[in-house]
């Protein structure tokens, strides 16, 4: 069998990939029933690696299988979100304490790259581009979290980051408006870049705590 040209992640990645971004962008809605067929026909692939990234969404937790009728679109109340944002908040904690123990030069190139990313997202702010910046708000937090340079972290936030991101799109679980979260991440970026961890703590939970 000769290869098919596709980059080197396995099929079913790939699918996983662009069923992820369908499912957060609310293409797939809540409640709507993955047909295992026609995305096999839709993606112009066998069966098989269809029902793989399937179950790799069922496991990130995205899409739920119901026994003997398929495979859903998880529907996220307000109580998920409330535990997703209380587990991020967990999460990006534990990767603020390893950022601040790191080296004045590297925690300043970790500040700078998060710069570039919130003056993206304030562009997308101010041209009301809400879609644009929950994705560039997603990236924020997910580039900090990756600079602990812990791939088990990274690896547990991302699951956690996608849900958030759902949620948010989707209207579950208040967040506060997205005129506040250019000062809070830029309040991050500083204290960041100052490695100052008790700032970090409490400027992520005053980010991610929905009044
Ligand atoms: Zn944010």
């Amino acid at each position: 069998m000769t290869s098919t040209g596709l980059q080197s992640q396995p099929t079913s990645a790939i699918i996983a990939e662009h069923l992820r971004e369908r499912v957060v962008d609310g293409t797939y809605a809540p409640g709507a029933q993955m047909n295992e067929a026609r995305l096999a026909g839709d993606f112009q692939v066998s069966r098989g690696p269809v029902r793989e990234a399937l179950q790799r969404l069922v496991q990130e937790g995205l899409l739920e299988s119901r026994r003997n009728r398929g495979v859903f679109v998880r529907e996220l109340t307000d109580d998920d979100a409330a535990e997703i944002f209380a587990a991020r908040e967990v999460l990006e904690c534990a990767a603020a304490a390893v950022i601040a123990a790191k080296p004045a030069g590297e925690r300043a190139r970790i500040a700078t790259a998060l710069s570039s990313i919130a003056a993206e997202l304030n562009a997308a702010i101010r041209a009301n581009q809400e879609a644009r910046t929950l994705r560039l708000d997603h990236e924020f937090h997910s580039r900090f979290v990756d600079s602990a340079g812990n791939s088990r972290l990274s690896r547990a936030y991302a699951t956690i980051a996608t849900e958030s991101l759902i949620c948010s799109s989707h209207g579950v679980g208040a967040h506060p408006p997205l005129g506040d979260f250019s000062t809070h991440h830029e309040a991050l970026v500083q204290l960041t870049e100052r490695g100052d961890i008790e700032g970090i703590h409490a400027a992520v939970h005053r980010h991610l705590t929905r009044a």
